[in-house]
């Protein structure tokens, strides 16, 4: 058995004010952008927006995908200059190859106003909800098209738009790829649709139309909740703290927020996910589409583009436990992979900032300061030179004593350069008081100094240090590039050092 909607025969003229009064059009005298290909649909939309009083004006896409596409642009203008309508057509060009319906769609929204009216129907809305279920899409994929100056046509059935062209005269476009069955639409309005109304006995495009309309007031309400429980989606605190629907929509708001990044790349429901584990801190930072990355720093999220802004680099994990490897002699963490992840970024963003006229030599001293040195340049937006000094201090096992020897020098020449000098850390203040004098004496236009450490109270000369990463308490640390001798440095964070008792 095929359930068809019953046809209702050719409308008559007359019948247009009552078809209009099921439409969302504006209020008459309104501008209104047509979108019309020229199908029944779109001829019907041009119509009734002429008949609603609004002031139309027709516009044709022309995708030049087909032989003849042209002429249709001519259909519509006719269309159009018969009702009094303003017309105007627009070329794009769609390159054959996959996924050519989301791309012609790009293409045709790319010169069409983002307040064009489209001729969609309800059959239209009911094939649209089953297409998003088949893609994956939750509640507000469901609640497919909202009614409105957008859409006014979604009370109206397909065989009404048909009849309505047939009773005034308009012979529609045929448009063959509406058969194509390469097209998911195509097979859920051919296919689909059809054998749901077997399975239900009747005409579904209605009850999907109302479940549709639900879902959408369903999907407003909980919008304003998850606005009202995170009215900041940057505050982690707050995200991790909301009901887990909340959260996920106010992390979605916020990565549509920019129409661009979310016109292109969408987030998929993985990438909300892992952004939700970034907020609870299970992760420091995760990749989303279009080579966006969040990452957590100090409670808060921060969202960066794409464009090489920051190099993409895989989702990092939180590591701040003793590897089993370190246990005996490795204590509990000073400083957390996750913290030091977080204070490396605000770092690179300050100097980013600082040197933006002016990129910066970046100055590593090996080997203590490799790992701090390879995330700092990552987490700098700037195009910067790198270089290292090997350096090694006369002194006891922990402790230095000020006399230096350079064990490997720079390869770039200072003159006239901006340099920033990239250490681990700063105990006595010794080591980085003869570099500084060593390196000032090349003639660099500046000189200063970016220490992930410093230990409270230690230093016995003052030091004048333009970026600090953390002060820590006054003890012998390992982990990320620091060693005891040249074990440890790849601890993903700096640990207190226990030496084990000797003789046991
Ligand atoms: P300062 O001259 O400031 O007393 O010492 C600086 C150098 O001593 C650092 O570059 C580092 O090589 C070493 N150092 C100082 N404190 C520590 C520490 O707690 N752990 C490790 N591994 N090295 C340290």
């Amino acid at each position: 058995m095929r359930v068809v909607p019953a046809p209702v025969g050719p409308a008559r003229p007359d019948a247009i004010p009552s078809l209009v009064g099921r439409c969302t059009f504006p209020s008459p005298g309104h501008d209104l952008v047509c979108a019309v290909s020229g199908g029944s649909d779109s001829l019907a939309l041009l119509v009734l927006a002429v008949a609603a009083g609004c002031r139309v004006t027709a516009v044709h896409v022309d995708h030049a995908l087909r032989p003849g596409s042209g002429a249709e642009a001519a259909v519509v203008g006719a269309v159009a200059a018969r009702l009094g309508a303003d017309f105007s057509s627009r070329q794009v060009v769609v390159e054959p190859g996959p996924n050519l319906e989301a791309r012609a769609r790009a293409a045709r929204r790319s010169v069409l106003p983002v307040d064009a009216a489209t001729g969609h129907t309800m059959d239209d809305q009911a094939e649209t909800i089953l297409a998003n279920l088949l893609r994956g899409a939750a509640l507000d994929g469901l609640g497919a098209m909202a009614p409105g100056p957008r859409h006014p046509l979604l009370a109206l059935r397909r065989h009404e738009t048909e009849a309505l062209c047939a009773a005034m005269g308009l012979t529609p476009v045929r448009d063959p790829s509406n058969d194509d069955p390469r097209y998911l639409r195509n097979r859920v309005r051919h296919e689909l649709l059809p054998l749901c109304s077997v399975l239900a006995r009747r005409d579904v495009v209605p009850i999907l139309a109302r479940q549709a309309s639900l879902l959408r007031d369903d999907a407003a309400l909980l919008e304003g909740l998850a606005a009202d429980a995170v009215p900041d989606p940057s505050d982690a605190g707050a995200l991790a703290g909301a009901p887990v629907a909340l959260a996920r929509r106010a992390v979605r708001r916020w990565l549509t927020e920019d129409d661009d990044r979310a016109e292109h790349h969408p987030p998929g429901s993985a990438s909300v996910a892992r952004v939700l584990e970034v907020a609870t801190g299970r992760w420091v930072a995760t990749e989303v589409e279009g080579g966006w990355r969040v990452r957590r720093s100090g409670g808060r999220l921060a969202l960066r583009g794409p464009s090489g802004k920051v190099r993409p680099v895989k989702t990092e994990r939180v590591a701040s436990s003793v590897p089993s490897w370190g246990q005996a002699e490795v204590g509990e963490p000073v400083v957390t992979a996750e913290a030091l992840a977080a204070r490396v970024f605000e770092l690179g963003t300050a100097i980013t900032a600082d040197y933006a006229d002016a990129p910066p030599l970046l100055v590593g001293v090996l080997k203590g300061a490799m790992i701090f040195m390879s995330d700092l340049a990552r987490a700098i937006d700037l195009p910067v030179d790198v270089d290292f000094m090997a350096v090694s201090s006369y002194g006891s096992a922990t402790r230095t004593s000020g006399v230096v020897r350079i064990v490997k020098d720079l390869d770039a020449d200072l003159a006239g350069r901006h340099v920033l000098v990239v250490e681990d850390i700063i105990d006595s203040g010794l080591t980085l008081n003869y570099l500084r004098r060593y390196l000032q004496a090349r003639g660099p236009k500046s000189l200063e100094v970016c220490a992930l450490l410093v230990k409270e109270g230690e230093q016995r000369v003052p030091l004048d240090l333009r970026y600090v990463g953390f002060t820590i308490p006054s003890a012998f640390v390992v982990g990320y590039g620091l060693d005891v001798a040249e074990r440890y440095r790849n601890l993903r964070s700096v640990h207190v050092y226990r030496p084990a008792m000797e003789g046991g």
